[in-house]
């Protein structure tokens, strides 16, 4: 007899369809294939299906004939998600539930040996893919399946599920979605002096800009970079569903694996003073020691969405910069410049939105002192300190300001700074000039379409020239400056033309970077 189940396949942060057709047959040799390209992951569950159903006091022959068809057969599945539906499947083809059951509904989740129903990553994706109308999710899912426009059914192991799909109990109230409401973040008017990494901030934020900033411990370099997300616009619809769908691939919607998805593993979902759902910028600032494939993406079975990716549009802050491996850095170059990354193994590759604001932080030198005369380092440490970051790397860079170490007095004496909302006013201005430009920040301009928004007084050309001629700026870094220039305009909500003093304070967002990374600036 054959069975037909909805189900879905997580395929990067999107969901996609899945049919799950099994057939049962009394007679030939016992067997249990599955074809319709599972991954490893989804073929292991056959073992898992087995012990579920006889744990759930349901029969498993051991002398059938077992066919599990996944359709459509070009799409690879992965993942454990497919287990329920193909365990309900089965049980409806070999007639031990009726096929009206299941129709209509749709089914996903990873069976635990014992039968219980265990929660999946991507469910949301994954629910809104599923095509049905009523779908029966995990309980550990039901909160963040709400978000779908599906009618959600909880199953909390293989028994329960089938005794109320045959009308034999009810399905168990799903959970209330319980959202923390918007937070105020940290303020920049709490962040006193430092006039310059202020500037750079508002900059950064304005025109998408990544930004290095250097300075010895203490400085206040985490202090600024956690004040940076409280700066960006809020997102819009579109990007809010992309970060969701990120959170949600990534299992730390609402916490599913909370344990493996970064030490800043908290969701982006908040309900604001109206009880609306809205989604907040996300903040990431993985610890140096995280390996690659938690930075950009990847893993060995299914493909979960790394730092770069649960960034997006957000900030990804990178302190102590030097000490992360150079191939992690280098890894993420190409994500940072294209704003999604593509991860590939050996049997797939999919792709991740990665579109955030890098913020980075680092010593000047190993010893940290900060300044030349005070330094204790050796050269050849300088020298190796100064490769770590690669020129490519410090490329990505647009602003690189230097972080001064405040005397307490000064910090005692200083006025406190502007408000974060003042300033993300400003932001606000600079993002709407750029997207009438048809893009989402000045950043993304490409050279002719910065010759086309900016127009360069005779002085600010000279200012241009005079650096190209010292040796500061090289042809890209022209470029570079001059998209920060038109940033420094569209916050003053001035027009495009760039004159000299504005180039001026462009430049010298781009300070050339100290003890020891002046040899690879
Ligand atoms: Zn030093």
């Amino acid at each position: 007899m054959l069975a037909t189940i909805a189900s879905a396949t997580l395929l990067g942060v999107e969901g996609r369809g899945v049919w799950v057709e099994v057939h049962v047959a009394k007679t030939g040799l016992p067997r249990f294939v599955m074809v319709g390209l599972p991954d490893a992951a989804c073929r292991e569950s056959r073992d898992r299906i087995r012990a579920a159903v006889i744990n759930a006091g349901l029969r498993f022959s051991g002398s059938e004939v077992v066919t599990v068809n996944l359709a459509p057969s070009g799409l690879r599945k992965s993942g454990s998600a497919l287990d329920l539906p193909i365990a309900v499947a089965y049980l409806v083809a070999s007639g031990q539930l009726k096929a009206s059951a299941v129709e209509s509904v749709g089914l996903l989740g990873e069976l635990g040996l014992d039968g219980t129903v265990r929660g999946v990553r991507g469910a949301l994706p994954l629910v809104e893919a599923t095509q049905a109308m009523r779908v029966v999710v995990p309980a550990e899912n039901a909160a963040e399946a709400q978000l779908s426009n599906r009618e959600v059914l909880v199953g909390t192991n293989l028994a329960d599920v089938v005794s109320a799909l045959s009308g034999d109990r009810f399905w168990p109230d799903p959970p209330d979605l319980v959202v923390s409401p918007v937070a105020p973040g940290p303020d920049l008017s709490e962040v006193r002096g430092h006039r310059l990494a202020r500037k750079a901030l508002e900059v950064a934020a304005g025109g998408g800009h990544h930004l290095l900033m250097l300075g010895p411990p203490g400085s206040g370099k985490t202090m600024l970079a956690q004040r940076s997300v409280g700066l960006l616009p809020p997102l819009d619809d579109v990007r809010g569903a992309e970060v969701i769908r990120v959170h949600s691939a990534a299992g730390s919607l609402f916490g599913l694996g909370a344990a493996d998805s970064g030490p800043a593993g908290v969701g982006p979902l908040r309900c604001d003073a109206a009880g609306e759902l809205v989604v907040t910028a996300p903040f990431r600032a993985p610890h140096h020691t995280a390996t690659v494939v938690s930075l950009v993406g990847g893993g060995s079975s299914q493909m979960r969405p790394g730092e770069v990716s649960l960034a997006h549009g957000g900030v990804l802050f990178l302190d102590e910069l030097a000490e992360f491996p150079a191939h992690a850095l280098d890894a993420l170059r190409q994500p940072l410049e294209d704003g999604s990354i593509r991860v590939s193994r050996a049997h797939a590759s999919v792709s991740f939105p990665a579109r955030c604001l890098l913020i980075a932080a680092m010593n000047p030198c190993p010893c940290g002192a900060g300044t030349p005369e005070r330094c204790r380092c050796s050269e050849p440490a300088l020298r190796r300190y100064a490769r770590r970051i690669s020129g490519p790397l410090l490329d990505r860079f647009d602003l690189r300001v230097r972080v001064e170490a405040m005397a307490p007095e000064d910090l005692v004496d200083a006025p406190p700074g502007e408000t974060s909302a003042a300033v993300a006013e400003r932001v606000a201005q600079a993002r709407g000039a750029a997207r009438r430009r048809g893009v989402s920040a000045n950043r993304e301009l490409s050279l002719a379409e910065l010759e086309d928004h900016t127009r360069l007084t005779p002085e600010a050309r000279a200012v241009l020239d005079s650096a190209l001629r010292s040796g500061r700026l090289s042809g890209r870094g022209m470029a570079r400056v001059r998209a920060v220039a038109l940033t420094l305009r569209d916050l003053d909500g001035a027009d495009g033309t760039l004159d000299a003093p504005t180039m001026q304070v462009a430049l010298g967002l781009r300070a050339e970077v100290g003890v020891a990374l002046a040899a690879v600036a």
